[in-house]
């Protein structure tokens, strides 16, 4: 595979287990071994091919970030001129790409404003997907965790420390990328991550987005805590219909919501005169009074006298005003939990392998992946039960009596079993 680069230079890399890319001259070089195996030789060439499309992706940004970087250093261009000030370089690169690449205009400026996150804003996380470690969608979620970061040396030192922990860690998944990179963002710049605060408080919305000829897609947006909040309620509601209910989870989750938005009373679908659906308001009111949402954060950060980041269950790391914000609402309730302690005894008294409560409660496991350079790290080890092999029952014999059983339900003793 060949592509003519704007700016060559020779460098060359890996990826995967056995890619690789060599810049050449004026070409760029991608090598890819085929599959000579069946079976697992496919799907891990397969693998090789969805780690080369990080690699391609970063020379397309290079390509377009060239491109732009040349028409700012044009002497044509003017931002005083009056066609400039309309038509400026990102309008201009952004519609050339849009044309040649076959995609539309907002689609061609994304990538553009990614290709220039990539060089100006985060190189060594945009060094991460060149060596097919990290998806070019997992990317995207990078650029978006940082975009709130204004000064630039805290983005330098928020682009380094990101991309070591993101080659650590491993398995890049987008939430993977969103949680690493956002708890260092609120570890290191608060005022971003305040920023980025007020601006989703501005994308609060409720869209109605047709999916095909049939169904329409409500998205409601809203705050994290919120959403993991309703969420669970609708959980709670629909924990309430009867065995024989014939609807998906799924199913059953979009009718409850709606039944709630819409006023209206939410029922079991089996239609059965014997239908034990549990569903009255006292019922589903008493449900959901067990919905609870964990925040973890240290305990200065309630007083205000600590800026270290918070975790919220099921959604990833949030700053220290993001917690307090949480800490004082009405619904909020407080539990001290001495970590140190837990750590010291995970389990519970009488069962060595039960965890203790306050595991449960606070999971301080959760907590490691928001752990930022210096922190000490804190984990919680339950020992796994060991497995007992259960052996099949000796059939007993009452004194006069024939067993019940037939031939065919009488456990038959394999040779390698041993019963006494
Ligand atoms: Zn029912």
């Amino acid at each position: 595979m060949n592509a003519t680069l704007i700016a060559p230079s020779a460098s060359s890399g890996r990826f995967g287990s056995s890619g690789s890319y060599r810049v050449d001259g004026d070409d760029l070089a991608v090598e890819l071994r085929l599959p000579t195996d069946g079976g697992g030789d496919l799907i891990a060439f397969a693998g090789e091919v969805a780690a080369c499309e990080g690699t391609l992706t970063w020379y397309r940004y290079r390509a377009l970030h060239a491109a732009y970087e040349g028409r700012l250093a044009d002497p044509a261009y003017s931002e005083d001129s009056e066609y400039d000030r309309v038509c400026n370089p990102f309008t201009q690169v952004a519609a050339a790409y849009a044309v040649v690449a076959h995609v539309g205009r907002r689609a061609a400026e994304g990538f553009l404003d990614r290709a220039l996150a990539c060089f100006d804003r985060i190189p060594a996380i945009g060094r991460v997907m060149r060596d097919g470690l990290m998806s070019p969608y997992a990317f995207a979620q990078a650029v978006l965790e940082t975009a709130n970061v204004v000064d630039e040396e805290l983005l330098a030192a928020i682009d380094a420390d990101a991309a070591l922990r993101l080659r650590e860690i491993g398995g890049l998944s987008v939430p993977r990328v969103a949680k690493t990179v956002r708890a260092v963002v609120v570890a290191f710049d608060p005022d971003a991550a305040h920023e980025a605060r007020e601006s989703t408080k501005a994308g609060k919305q409720v869209i109605v987005a047709p999916l095909d000829a049939d169904l329409s897609q409500m998205i409601v947006t809203t705050s994290a805590e919120d959403a993991a909040l309703s969420f669970e309620s609708i959980n709670a509601i629909i924990a309430g219909v009867c065995e024989h209910d014939p609807r998906s989870v799924a199913h059953r989750r979009s009718d409850a919501a709606l039944a709630r938005i819409n006023g209206m009373a939410f029922t079991c679908a089996c239609e059965r005169a014997d239908c034990m659906a549990e569903l009255s308001d006292h019922a589903v009111a008493e449900r959901c009074t067990n919905v609870v949402l964990h925040v973890v954060c240290r305990k200065e950060v309630l007083d205000g006298s600590d800026d270290s980041p918070a975790y919220l269950d099921g959604f990833g790391p949030i700053s220290a005003e993001h917690a307090r914000d949480i800490a004082g609402r009405a619904d909020a309730v407080r539990r001290d939990v001495d970590l140190d302690d837990v750590a010291a005894h995970p389990h519970q008294a009488a069962d060595p392998y039960r965890p203790d409560d306050r595991v449960r409660r606070g999971d301080p496991r959760r907590v490691r992946s928001m752990l930022v350079a210096g922190m000490r790290p804190t984990r919680v080890e339950i020992r796994s039960r060991p497995r007992v092999r259960v052996q099949p029952r000796r059939p007993r014999r009452r004194r006069g009596h024939l067993p019940v059983q037939s031939q065919s339900q009488v456990p038959v003793p394999s040779p390698a079993q041993d019963i006494r």
